[in-house]
């Protein structure tokens, strides 16, 4: 039984608490871990994560929690963990987040729980994305599927489109309201970018397995293979099939191009196709799967980007073999939108960063193989829309740089296919569907969506509050009636 936190279990004096040191997460060697796909982080073991939890400050109103996009009872959990009960620890965090495992690796936990954490303005924060990985580690070796309890029916039908996180969360949200819930999945895996983008040096498949296979045992029903809008459109799941609402999750994952000439040269690809390659035909797995348009041994391969997706491809393309790895970005290293733990891993990886460099052109030899990036250095000007500052070309800077591989990483749009076959779906002029931001409710009545199809490419933990909130909407259209 979960126990209700209400005073300290904490035998640490609070003035001490501030003295001991954040404990360091347990990972693989650099220089070994850029040779295989095992997980980089090795997870905190049950000592280490009771000496990081008893740091916690319990304040009396905890930023972390605010700052949690799904709102998370950090205090709570943490104090859970304090006192060894790590079982209530990992009930406390399922009252708020269905997909544990995958945030505490994945949250971008500087700009969240932790960017608020208070003893992070004094020392270093708390380190709640790794407790909530060990939490949520331990819950899976040590549950009985048998425990996971079931809703009463109440006789509605919900359909989800797409199962990356904010479909699983609204899936996992409304199964525990007793709505039944079908998850419908383009592709022959479920977990969208979970599955076939970010790799498995950081986020295994058996993780991602291993939560849905939790929310199969709530009672969420998963359809693969299903391309809604092409198989069945939303019209005929509502009106032929019975659904009482739908959830529209489908992502941004329509890769976008620089417009420069030579892209279209072989050896260049967009991050999109390169880590869907890598994930999911498992060349991840080489030499057991041989999948030869990802051998890179010998060979001198550049990302173009500055996010998590490019980190992901060029770090992968290290582990597949590559000479030389490169990263080229416009800005420099205070504007990259990456995890900053995944950029300090790369850079002890060994791959290269180059800041405020750019790419104009393609060059490639007369078979048409790219053998060159032309470049041009950048230096920082006044800020643009997104608030950061835009990078301006220097005059003359042009260089060339020898290459095999390039891939794109500069952002995605939205596929079009449920917009087009939804009649009255509103959309935005770069094709998103338009929802409200607190109910997520679109123009049609019935319908809802988040997450990146929505807000354009974000994060994890934004998609799977998009997914919160849905379901609580939905919940309230079930029950309600009222739109
Ligand atoms: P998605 O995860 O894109 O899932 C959408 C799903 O819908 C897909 O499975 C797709 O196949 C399916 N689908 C699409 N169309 C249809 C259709 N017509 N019918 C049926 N199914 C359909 N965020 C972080 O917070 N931390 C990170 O470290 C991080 N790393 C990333 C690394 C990479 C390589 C990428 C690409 C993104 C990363 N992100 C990261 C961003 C994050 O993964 C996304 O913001 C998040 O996955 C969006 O979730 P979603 O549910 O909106 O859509
Ligand atoms: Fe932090 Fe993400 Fe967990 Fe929220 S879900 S507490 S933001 S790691």
């Amino acid at each position: 039984m979960t126990q209700t936190v209400n005073k300290s279990l904490n035998p640490l004096p609070l003035k001490e608490r501030m003295k001991v040191p954040r404990q360091p997460m347990p990972e693989q060697p650099p220089l070994l871990r850029a040779a295989n796909f095992g997980e980089v982080n090795l997870g905190y073991s049950e000592e280490l994560a009771r000496q990081e939890a008893a740091r916690c400050l319990e304040c009396a109103k905890p930023i972390c929690v605010n700052d949690c996009p799904v709102g998370v009872k950090v205090k709570e959990f943490v104090q859970l963990i304090v006192a060894g009960d790590f079982m209530g620890a990992a009930a406390k965090i399922r009252e708020d987040n269905v997909l544990p495992a995958i945030t505490g690796r994945v949250c971008p936990q500087e700009d969240h729980c932790e960017g608020g954490c208070l003893m992070g303005k004094k020392v270093t924060p708390l380190g709640i994305g790794y407790l909530e990985r060990f939490v949520a580690d331990y819950e899976q070796q040590h549950m009985d599927p048998k425990d996971i309890k079931k809703a009463p029916p109440s006789g509605k039908k919900v359909a989800i489109v797409g199962s990356g996180p904010s479909g699983l969360t609204a899936a996992g949200d409304l199964v525990q309201k007793g709505h039944e819930v079908h998850v419908f999945e383009a592709l022959h895996e479920l977990g969208g970018v979970l599955v076939y983008g970010i790799p498995e040096f950081r986020l295994p498949k058996q993780i991602i397995r291993e939560q849905i296979d939790y929310m199969r045992a709530m009672g969420v029903q998963f359809e693969t293979n299903v391309v809604v809008g092409k198989t069945v459109t939303i019209n005929e799941l509502m009106e032929g099939e019975g659904y009482d609402a739908v959830f529209i999750g489908t992502g941004a994952g329509l890769p976008q191009f620089m417009g420069i000439p030579g892209e279209h040269f072989n050896g260049v690809y967009s991050a999109n196709e390169f880590l869907t390659r890598i994930n999911l035909m498992h060349a991840y797995e080489f030499p057991k799967y041989d999948e030869p348009m990802v051998d890179f041994r010998g060979k001198d391969v550049a990302v173009i980007g500055g996010g998590n997706t490019a980190l992901d491809a060029i770090r992968s393309a290290l582990r597949l073999g590559a000479r030389k790895a490169y990263v080229l970005y416009r800005r420099s290293e205070a504007e990259m939108p990456a995890r900053k733990e995944e950029v300090k891993h790369a850079k002890q990886e060994g791959i290269e960063f180059h800041m405020l460099t750019a790419p104009v052109e393609f060059l490639a030899d007369d078979k048409g193989w790219l053998k060159a990036a032309r470049c041009v250095r950048m230096e920082l000007g006044e800020p643009d829309a997104s608030g950061r500052r835009r990078p301006v070309t220097i005059a003359g800077s042009e260089f060339d740089l020898p290459l095999s591989v390039a891939v794109i990483a500069i952002g995605t749009s939205a596929n079009p296919l449920i917009q087009s076959t939804t009649p009255g779906l509103a959309t935005n002029k770069r094709n998103y569907i338009e929802a409200d931001v607190m109910t997520q409710r679109t123009s049609r009545r019935g319908v809802f969506a988040g997450g990146d199809i929505v807000t354009g490419s974000a994060t994890v933990i934004l998609a799977m509050g998009a997914g919160r909130r849905a379901a609580k909407s939905i919940h309230e259209y079930l029950t309600t009636g009222s739109w």
